[in-house]
């Protein structure tokens, strides 16, 4: 009876040991900037570096966008071969990364919580170490989990220099794919890049970090992010709303109401506190929640 007592008592607490995290507009807000900057970016790679036509990248950035978790993984699927170092040099390069400022309020928050901490995003290591030391967060995670970390480096292409493109004929036309009526009956080209969405992705991250998912709290503003996180078993937080969608255990409008929106990460000192005062007075409990 008192058995059955604690364990519905504990079950009713999600015992929490690792917070992880996405960077962009999460750890930070859209308003920055940042992202319509990037996608301004890839855009402009897409007509200098691939030779696309302008009037088809809005369309086919966001068929990419869309179909592949990233415009740079629609890219490599659909047939453009490019280096990735120069694709992350181009579009994170030219970055207004003066928009983002020291956020001690995020950091003593991050540091008050006695969680693991990681990072898992789908940019690369220079673009993390930049934002991360921008918002003066550099010493507040464990680890990261980025581009490079999911993606070892392409083999070099024998076919192609810096400088050439692929004929456009060879590269898969995904605008046309969409435009037939019956194209979910046809399968799209596969990425050779691992990133969020996929669940091979989160699931290789979550490897790689040794992270139980059953009792992992993730953050992110992607939705889409997010339900492929609560599918693989994460308790999940979407980031820069207070909507809550399907798939998301929480929302909290900026990523500083942590606290407020999630008591129960409040739990570790709370149970202390009860467990002391109730082990003084001899009354059975429940153990305390460990971090
Ligand atoms: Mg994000």
């Amino acid at each position: 009876m008192e058995y059955d007592k604690c364990y519905r008592s504990k079950a009713q607490i999600p015992n929490f040991d690792c917070l992880l995290f996405d960077l962009d507009d999460t750890l930070y807000p859209l308003s920055s900037g940042l992202a319509t900057a990037c996608k301004n970016n890839i855009h402009a790679y897409m007509a200098e570096k691939l030779g696309v036509e302008n009037s088809k990248i809005p369309e086919l950035s966001n068929l990419l966008y869309k179909n592949y978790g990233t415009t740079m993984a629609g890219l490599r699927a659909i047939g453009y071969d490019f280096d990735y170092d120069e694709y992350h040099r181009f579009v994170h390069g030219r970055l207004p990364y003066d928009n983002l400022k020291p956020d001690p309020i995020l950091r003593n928050l991050l540091l008050s919580l006695p969680y693991r901490k990681l990072i898992f995003t789908n940019a690369d290591r220079d673009h993390t170490a930049k934002v991360l030391n921008k918002l003066g967060l550099e010493d507040c995670f464990e680890g990261i989990i980025c581009f490079e970390t999911l993606n070892t480096p392409p083999q070099k292409s024998s076919v192609l220099d810096e400088k050439e493109h692929i004929p456009s004929s060879e590269v898969f036309d995904i605008i046309a794919h969409f435009s037939q009526p019956n194209y979910p009956l046809m399968e799209l080209p596969i990425t050779p890049i691992v990133c969020k969405p996929s669940e091979a992705a989160i699931e290789w991250a979550l490897k790689i970090a040794n992270i139980d998912p059953q009792t992992t709290l993730f953050f992110e503003d992607s939705l889409r992010n997010i339900q492929a996180g609560k599918r693989l078993g994460l308790q999940t937080v979407l980031v820069g709303t207070s909507h809550r969608s399907k798939g998301a255990d929480y929302a909290i409008e900026s990523i500083h109401n942590i606290k407020e929106a999630i008591p129960e990460l409040c739990e570790v000192e709370m149970k202390s506190e009860l467990n002391y005062s109730a082990n003084n007075n001899s009354v059975a409990v429940e153990t305390s929640v460990t971090a």
